[in-house]
């Protein structure tokens, strides 16, 4: 039987991160992707990665010319309903071709050398006699293979086709996503019909969650728009959103759909011989269900860890356990914040207060800087408070609302601390847990 140090199921921009992490520390790395070459990273066209995070994540960096470069831009604007008061952040982006960046981060991946397999399919685990997950059934050229391994890592996307597959009490949680904890995403491209109306940037509608930002064609614009529930529900808003915001007048070229996480990853992320990253375990952020970075800054926080545990033949829970830690006490604290603020101020604010709040001020510059980087802090958030406070006495905001704000930066303030004792062993998690539980249960989930 073959043998690696780990296999990676799936080929998207997270297992080639980790394929590529791991055998640049010497590591034996075979990743499986069912699709075939010409297919991979197909799901939807552009994405974007901000461009400070290139050196940070050490990942290709394509410039103009290059297959995988669409476009780039700077402004970035968070506007109210109305688009009278936006705000303008200037923060870089590099506008990328999903299937042709894809390839890259896999060509690195080789180039450091893992091995990888396409039109291969993960079909389960191998267990041993203790139980324990010792490789991978997989699928090739129409027959069945089984491969030993000692860490089997489940990229796979929303799909979580290892995640799922483990057996219940195994030590990840195996649940699948339902409708509730992805966003459905709606994106038209189109073109421009007037020259005065080439987009300089992207600008952001909170209140709908919506956008309309650059794409491939100068002349052109994505405008999108992500719901929980379903495409039809997306669509109903998306309806809704353009009846109020001033769009530009455009021509519709064509519409792609696509789902991402929108909930919590599982608290603990290993298990013997086995850890989920990526969209496998919801790995995105809460300010807007991107998730290929904050992915790899996931497998940042794991990789020497299981570097260790596969040159030492530690592959257990026990020893991996520090890769929870040293995630949830630092992005995963930070989204676990940032998703109950964010949840408990757009489920209770009505369109005239999101008016209000973008005219006033109380949606700041540093509030919205804070939310896009790494450093919020419980400060920045009591600033808020302070406006929606103004905004009663002045009667332009409900009792009901700064109530609801209140209690959003409440549960903000006791997840993020929570996060930040995650225990340092399984000892205790039980305990840790049920107290984190408790705490989303207050939190809710987006309407
Ligand atoms: C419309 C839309 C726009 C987005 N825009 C952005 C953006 O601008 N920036 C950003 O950071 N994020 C964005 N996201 C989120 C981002 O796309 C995901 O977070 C990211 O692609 C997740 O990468 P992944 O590798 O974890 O999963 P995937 O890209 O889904 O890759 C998983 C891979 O596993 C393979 N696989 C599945 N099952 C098996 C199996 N049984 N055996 C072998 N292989 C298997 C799949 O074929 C696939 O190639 C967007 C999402 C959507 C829907």
């Amino acid at each position: 039987m073959d043998t690696y140090d780990l296999i990676v199921i799936g080929a998207g921009t997270t297992g080639a991160y980790l394929a590529r992490e791991m055998a640049k520390r010497g590591r034996s790395v075979l990743a499986v992707e069912k699709l075939p070459k010409t297919k991979v990273g197909t799901k939807y066209d552009i994405f974007h990665i901000e461009k400070k995070e290139f050196d940070r994540l050490d990942i290709p960096r394509p410039v103009q010319g290059d297959k995988a470069w669409a476009f780039e831009f700077e402004k970035n604007y968070n506007a109210d309903p109305l688009t009278k008061y936006p705000k303008c952040q200037i923060n870089p982006i590099v506008g990328l071709h999903m299937h042709e960046y894809t390839l890259l981060l896999n060509e690195q991946a080789e180039q450091a050398g893992a091995k990888l397999l396409y039109s291969c399919e993960f079909l389960d685990f191998l267990y041993d006699d203790a139980g324990k997950i010792c490789g991978a059934k997989v699928k090739y050229r129409g027959r069945e293979k089984k491969i030993a391994a000692k860490i089997v890592a489940d990229c796979s996307g929303m799909a979580a086709v290892g995640r799922t597959r483990l057996p219940d009490g195994y030590g990840v949680d195996n649940r699948p996503l339902t409708d509730e904890d992805m966003f459905y995403v709606i994106l038209k491209y189109v073109t421009l019909k007037r020259p005065e109306d080439y987009l300089e940037g992207s600008t952001f509608w909170a209140y709908y969650k919506a956008w309309i930002a650059p794409c491939a064609d100068p002349h052109g614009a994505i405008i999108g728009l992500g719901a929980c529930h379903s495409y039809e529900y997306a669509a109903q808003v998306m309806e809704e959103m353009e009846k109020t915001v001033p769009l530009p007048e455009y021509d519709l070229v064509r519409v792609e759909k696509g789902r991402t996480p929108y909930t919590r990853s599982p608290y603990s992320m290993v298990a013997d011989g086995f850890i989920v990253c990526g969209d496998a375990g919801n790995f995105t952020k809460s300010v807007n269900g991107e998730g290929v970075t904050s992915s790899m800054v996931q497998i940042q926080a794991a990789a020497d860890t299981l570097d260790a545990a596969l040159r030492y033949n530690k592959a257990n829970r026990e020893f991996l356990w520090s890769i929870n830690r040293a995630y949830n006490t630092t992005q995963g604290a930070e989204f676990a914040m940032l998703r109950a603020l964010l949840t408990g101020v757009v489920n209770a604010a009505n369109f005239d207060e999101f008016q209000y709040a973008f005219e006033s001020g109380i949606i700041s510059d540093e509030l919205l800087n804070a939310m896009n980087g790494a450093s919020v802090t419980p400060q920045t958030l009591l600033t808020a408070l302070s406006g929606f406070l103004s905004g009663m006495a002045n009667k332009k905001i409900r009792m009901s609302t700064v109530k609801a704000a209140g209690t959003a930066l409440k549960n903000a303030a006791a997840i993020f601390n929570h996060y930040q004792r995650f225990p340092y062993s399984e000892q205790g998690f039980d305990e840790w847990q049920e107290k984190a539980d408790a705490l989303y249960e207050k939190i809710g989930k987006i309407k």
